[in-house]
């Protein structure tokens, strides 16, 4: 009995369950079905015995592995699937000049919700176009190995209860993020106790398993090599030496879940960080626009970047200041299933914590409380400023506490971070900005 089939012999069992959790749960169980009826009885109720028996088939059991080359074949065969065709994207898309798409996904992307902002959407599927548009992009299918990253996606899929909604603070209002996140660290035990990542509040830090330590190294090694092929942007940044140290990890279960306009938080990993992203299962859109859109002097187009299974996207240093990036809602036109997970999708981000960060940095000058890093962007006048701002806000309260930034000194052990004046603090602008 192939996987398909129990799935289906589980649905039958469980008409209430998702096709996707089934797939979820016998991943977790190692391919064992008794064990997957047994959990899926205690969510769904138990169901008449025997059932798996009518069909004559005694031992259902099978290992992961089993589960892994079928989802290699099936990889493979989707490939083949998709072939590369010249199209034009309708519904609002507006494509390249000699641009090559694929037309599976300019259809799919063409049925999606446009987003609302003005400015023209362009879409970017090779590395060509993706690096040559967004130079400070590193983009690279097929980065792991088949089978690191079918082993990542089965651990994750394991880990599932570590995935939980983000909670956060709008104007005094408590929101909760759709899609779910998990964090892993792989620091010295000494960092632990400062380290509260704060970009989804106080969430249990998991360790780095070994498939995560396999693909971090790789990361790593990518990282450091196209790091030291550049010019560096400033004297503060990582230029050598980048280690993937912590990893957040986003779950998109459904095709609604989204992950809004935002850019990554440099309270921990600093002034002009990189970030390399693994996406595994279901491809989703991550879509990047410029943080001064044309209100305030700068371009609104808006880039779609299609990310299928194994996809590293590099962020490198600028873009979290020059940018801000989300992933849309796919409501009812995935992309692209991924075999064993379905439309679920997940990406690894791997950034590195900067110790320096973590022993530099201020308290509230006005309340004690632990301070986050932003950069002045809007008004031309003060843009590219770092700043520190009181954290209590993501707690809901009102505390205006403030300090400049100040990075020239951030290799020196024991320089606090932090400035009252403008003419000490650190500025950075990027081109064309
Ligand atoms: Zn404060």
């Amino acid at each position: 009995m192939d996987t398909e089939n129990i799935i289906d012999r589980l649905l039958e069992l469980f008409p209430a369950a998702e096709k996707s959790e089934l797939l979820e749960v016998l991943v977790a169980c190692d391919g064992s079905v008794d064990q997957t009826t047994k959990l899926l009885e205690e969510q769904f109720g138990k169901v008449q015995q025997a059932s798996f028996e009518d069909n004559s088939q005694k031992s259902l059991s099978f290992s992961c592995n089993h589960i892994e080359k079928h989802t290699v074949k099936a990889l493979d065969a989707s490939k083949r699937g998709i072939k590369r065709e010249f199209s034009q994207i309708s519904d609002g898309e507006v494509n390249l000049p000699h641009q090559t798409t694929l037309k599976q996904y300019g259809r799919n992307i063409g049925q999606m919700k446009l987003c609302k902002r003005p400015g023209k959407a362009v879409t970017l599927y090779t590395k060509e176009e993706v690096e040559k548009n967004l130079p400070d992009l590193v983009f690279v299918r097929d980065f792991l190995t088949k089978e690191l990253a079918s082993k990542l996606l089965s651990a994750l899929v394991s880990k599932r209860a570590a995935f939980t909604h983000n909670k956060f603070y709008i104007a005094g209002q408590k929101c909760q993020s759709k899609h779910y996140t998990a964090i892993f660290r792989d620091l010295d035990a000494s960092d632990t106790e400062k380290f509260i990542y704060r970009d989804s509040g106080k969430k249990n830090v998991q360790k780095f398993f070994t498939e995560m330590k396999l693909c971090a190294y790789a990361v790593e090694d990518k990282v450091n090599e196209v790091l030291s092929k550049r010019k560096p942007k400033s004297s503060y940044q990582i230029r050598k030496g980048w280690k993937a140290n912590l990893c957040v990890s986003n779950l998109f279960q459904q095709e609604k879940q989204d992950l809004d306009w935002h850019s990554d938080k440099l309270t921990d990993i600093g002034p002009l960080p990189t970030i390399a992203s693994i996406s595994l299962g279901a491809t989703r859109i991550f879509r990047v626009r410029k943080i001064t859109t044309a209100r305030n002097g700068g371009d609104s187009t808006i880039f779609n970047i299609p990310l299928p299974h194994n996809t590293l996207l590099v962020m490198l240093p600028g873009t979290q200041e020059k940018f801000k990036h989300c992933v849309p809602s796919v409501d009812g036109c995935l992309l692209d299933l991924h075999p064993v997970v379905g439309k679920v999708r997940y990406s690894l981000t791997f950034r590195m914590i900067r110790n320096e960060l973590l022993s530099g940095r201020p308290k509230c000058p006005k309340c004690g409380s632990s301070m986050v890093l932003k950069r002045m962007f809007k008004r031309s006048e003060t843009r590219g400023y770092y700043f520190w701002l009181c954290g209590s806000q993501y707690s809901g309260y009102k505390c205006r506490g403030f300090y400049y930034g100040k990075f020239d000194k951030i290799n020196v052990p024991g320089e606090g971070l932090y400035t009252n004046r403008q003419s000490e603090a650190t500025r950075w602008i990027g081109n064309s900005e």
